[in-house]
């Protein structure tokens, strides 16, 4: 192997890296929990939450990157002492606490919902009077998948909100966002500072989590030169280096940044097969001092979450143009399992494709919308 690359987390986006990683003669360890994470048969899984463990990963390789939002700072702060990490502490940081994520979102520009900071139910109850309701209260650290979030209607709700976000610590209050839909935009920079960018993905949730993505998002000619220069500012203002996603919603008055992800992101599995270099490869290249890839799309395609249960794999594949990807773990309601990317020769298959896979899924999920899909 020419490199080796040291990842926060074990997860399917570490899986998805080291098998991007791989091809270019790059090993990838990881530090985990659980050992027989996803990413356990690519390489190396130290135990995390230990000492040992950590340095021992540190030790296992030159170079270091993440896949888990929530890795814990203090680790990061003994690891970059010695080591190189990418993407920056900054941006991990950063994204880590949505306060400090909305400022930085202010202080470049880029729209995001009024919001307060709040720490007390006399600050919620300012926080109310000044943006009005609708207001979602999140927690300002930890959430994921929509947890950790209240949406309030109506002031009799104001005290139920805080006692159950209320211990969770510091939280923030937004106004509610009237959106028509929700996209993300995928980008990477590299170490000299070229930056490329996949096309804008629409988003639909299902429960709060992923169900699936269309991309390049339907009528998002005019979207996607606004979300390109809203990540660049972000990408060139944190010095980063690797993938970072922006999560958007499209509103009437344009596009208003939710939230950041200083690493690769579900809306961007498609790019495995569906763009001329991937996520997870160029992510790997930038953090490994390559040369990027292009990222532009060969046929669109539709991305579809397999949550919970596992479909029949002979099922899926007896679908032409659907690619499965598995991540090697067990069934839970809610969990993520796999996804399918759907990218048939001919596009004006893709409808009918999504119908088709809708009724084999176990879980039907949001995918009903995808049939009515008419601009893919
Ligand atoms: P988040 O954890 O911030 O990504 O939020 C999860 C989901 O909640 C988003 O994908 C939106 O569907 C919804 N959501 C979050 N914030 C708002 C908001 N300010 N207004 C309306 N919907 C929101």
């Amino acid at each position: 192997m020419d490199k080796t690359i040291g990842i926060f987390g074990g997860g399917q986006l570490g899986r998805m890296m080291a098998q991007a990683a791989l091809p270019l003669n790059i090993q990838c360890t990881f530090l985990e929990e659980t050992t027989d994470c996803p990413s356990a048969v690519l390489g190396p899984v130290f135990p995390a939450g230990t000492e040992q463990g950590l340095q021992d990963f540190i030790a296992s390789a030159e170079v270091f990157s993440l896949e888990f939002e929530n890795t814990p700072l203090a680790d990061v702060d003994v690891l970059i002492r010695e080591k190189l990490l990418y993407p920056p502490r900054q941006a991990l940081a950063t994204a880590q606490n949505r306060l400090l994520e909305k400022s930085l979102f202010d202080q470049l520009s880029i729209p995001v919902a009024p919001y307060r900071a709040v720490d007390s139910l006399d600050s919620l109850q300012q926080a109310v009077a000044e943006l009005g309701l609708p207001i979602v209260l999140k927690t300002a650290t930890g959430g994921y998948d929509g947890k950790g979030q209240f949406v309030l209607r109506s002031e009799s709700q104001i005290q139920q909100a805080w006692a159950e976000l209320g211990p969770a610590g510091s939280l923030v209050a937004e106004s509610f966002v009237s959106f028509t839909r929700e996209v993300s935009i995928i980008a990477v920079r590299d170490q000299r500072g070229d930056v490329r960018t996949w096309p804008l993905a629409e988003n639909h949730h299902h429960h709060g989590i992923l169900s699936h993505s269309i991309v390049p998002a339907p009528d998002s000619t005019d979207l996607q030169p606004v979300a390109q220069d809203y990540i660049t500012r972000l990408l060139e203002h944190l010095n980063y280096v690797g993938v970072l996603t922006l999560e958007l919603f499209v509103t009437a008055d344009g596009l208003c940044a939710n939230e950041m992800a200083p690493r690769v992101h579900n809306s961007g599995h498609w790019s495995i097969e569906a763009a001329v270099c991937s996520q997870f490869e160029n992510h790997i290249r930038a953090v490994a001092g390559l040369p990027l890839g292009s990222t532009a799309v060969i046929r669109p395609t539709v991305m579809v979450n397999i949550i919970g249960r596992h479909p029949k794999s002979e099922d899926v594949l007896a679908l032409n143009g659907a690619h499965l990807h598995l991540y090697n773990k067990t069934e839970r309601a809610g969990r993520k399992l796999g996804h399918i990317t759907l990218m048939p020769d001919d596009s004006s298959e893709l409808t009918g494709l999504c119908r088709q896979l809708a009724k084999i899924l176990p879980e039907p999920l949001a995918l009903s919308e995808a049939m009515d899909i008419q601009a893919i």
